[in-house]
């Protein structure tokens, strides 16, 4: 069975616990590789490479980064393939999906920050011709850059490419339940000639190693991406270090449907907003709010749509829904239905586990489920579900839907469906979440600050936001 190996100074090596755990093919429930379970000391050992490698990267060229970044992204274009029969392997996801999304983002995140940071410059502050201030903007060190499973190689390098271009050198910890694209990368890492330390990957569980690199002295910058219970407790640990945070976190995004929406196109993205990546990214449209004078056109246009969806083998050309995660996480989106029926929700369609029969058939499969009924107030629709769930909420005006969008402890995304601008840019103004979209869904532009107001998170990442977080700006004052 395949090893999957740690990354650290350059080479591929085993765990020094030499232990490994199971990693698990969600499509047929069988373990297919086995993943470093990795402690303290491979951290130790990962940090003390990056922190020597940052002698020569963190003062090296712009250009020099810029290369080597370009070349790693040439690389990762050229295993395309291989990289997006991994992700769905590991993920569970329609192999459909991580070609068009995932993998073709991974080379682009390379590529956007290597030349974002040919371009990055900072402030000067003249003074009347008495003086002179301007701001040097310098790399802080080793950076830690912890990832999530649900996007595993896009949000990795999400963090990786903007952090190495900007001088750092990382110690990454994707997570461990898809680990295989980062130990692909590992290997394109070494292909493309990046030097040893610069980049180092520890995989193993989040609850022995996680401690280990965000409170590690050497280690001066976290960026988190994942849940929010567990970035609250990073946020614990570290912040009373002074370390400089970034946390992008949970949400349950709100998509507002109001009387005067192109019907057909809205119908058609809040399908997609609710079901893609069987609901697991963080900005699916988990709560539909849809103006009472069409709710029940609305919703049997919806629940059509729904019905044609195709749960399936993630190899299928024409699969919309592959297999959840893992076990775990299955249990849990149908425990959050359960939860809902006893609340009272009327389930739509769906509410099961989908067994396909053969091969598959102890994959972790689920029905697209919607909901009605619940009160928009319940956990149901307070929690985050992370699954191919949707709860249908009627309303009545701008101001009660605004009040029942904003109502949660998230802030990380939400739609707004109207043909009327003024309405669009009215309640886009009072919705308190840091990225709202009028009229689409996902509609991603690597330059905008990302990240989620309240409990989705602090700080922005994207553009040049990244490459300020990767850096510490310095005031230099000279007197004339
Ligand atoms: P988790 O918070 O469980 O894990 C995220 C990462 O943190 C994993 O690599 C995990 O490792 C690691 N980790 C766990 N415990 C610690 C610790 N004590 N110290 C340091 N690292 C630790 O999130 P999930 O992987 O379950 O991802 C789903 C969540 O991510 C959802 O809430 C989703 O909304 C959010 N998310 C947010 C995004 C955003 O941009 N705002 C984007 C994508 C997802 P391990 O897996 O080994 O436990």
């Amino acid at each position: 069975m395949e090893k999957i190996l740690n990354y650290i100074d350059g080479k591929l090596i085993e765990p020094s616990s030499n232990k490994y755990l199971d990693n698990f093919n969600p499509s047929n429930g069988r373990v297919y590789s086995l993943i470093p379970d990795s402690n303290s000391n491979d951290i130790n050992n990962a940090v003390s490479s990056a922190k020597k490698a940052f002698e020569n990267w963190g003062s090296s060229t712009k250009k020099y980064r810029y290369d080597i970044l370009m070349k790693i992204a040439d690389k990762l274009e050229e295993h395309a393939d291989a990289l997006v029969k991994a992700e769905s392997l590991d993920n569970g996801k329609p192999e459909s999906l991580a070609r068009m999304v995932d993998i073709p983002r991974a080379p682009e995140n390379f590529r956007f920050f290597a030349t974002a940071m040919l371009h990055f410059s900072s402030e000067s502050h003249d003074m009347d011709g008495k003086a002179l201030n301007y701001t040097l903007r310098e790399p802080l060190g080793v950076a830690a850059c912890i990832s999530p499973w649900n996007l595993p190689l896009y949000l990795l390098t999400w963090k990786i490419a903007p952090a190495l271009a900007a001088g750092n050198t990382v110690v990454a910890k994707p997570s461990e339940i898809t680990p295989m694209t980062a130990y692909l990368l590992s290997k394109i890492c070494i292909e493309a000639g990046l030097p040893a330390g610069v980049l180092n990957i520890v995989h193993g569980l989040g609850s022995n190693i996680g401690d280990a690199l965000t409170t590690h002295e050497d280690v001066p910058i976290v960026s988190f991406t994942g849940g929010t219970l567990t970035g609250q407790h990073i946020a614990r640990v570290a912040a009373p270090m002074f370390k400089k945070l970034s946390l992008e976190l949970g949400g349950k995004n709100p998509n507002i449907i109001f009387e005067d929406a192109n019907f057909e196109k809205s119908v058609a993205i809040a399908v997609k907003a609710a079901f893609s990546n069987q609901g697991q990214i963080c900005l699916c449209g988990s709560r539909l709010f849809i103006q009472d004078t069409i709710y029940e056109k609305f919703k049997e246009a919806l629940l059509k749509k729904v019905s044609k969806l195709i749960v399936g083998n993630p190899r299928d050309e024409n699969t919309d829904l592959g297999a959840v995660v893992s076990k775990e996480h299955m249990g849990k989106v149908l425990s959050k239905i359960e939860e809902a029926k006893a609340l009272g929700g009327k389930i739509l369609i769906g509410g099961n586990r989908k067994i396909i029969e053969g091969e598959l058939s102890a994959g972790y499969y689920l029905e697209p489920t919607v909901i009605e009924g619940l009160d928009f107030n319940c956990s149901v629709n307070q929690e985050e579900i992370f699954g191919p769930v949707l709860s249908l909420i009627p309303f009545k005006n701008e101001e009660d839907v605004v009040m029942m969008a904003n109502s949660t402890k998230y802030g990380l995304s939400a739609s707004i469906f109207t043909e009327n601008i003024s309405r669009g840019h009215r309640v886009a103004a009072k919705i308190k979440s840091g990225v709202v979209w009028i009229n689409t869904w996902l509609l991603r532009d690597l330059r905008i600050p990302f990240g989620g107001m309240k409990q989705s998170g602090v700080g922005r990442e994207g553009g040049f936001k990244s490459l300020q977080f990767f850096t510490e700006p310095k005031n230099v004052c000279l007197k004339i």
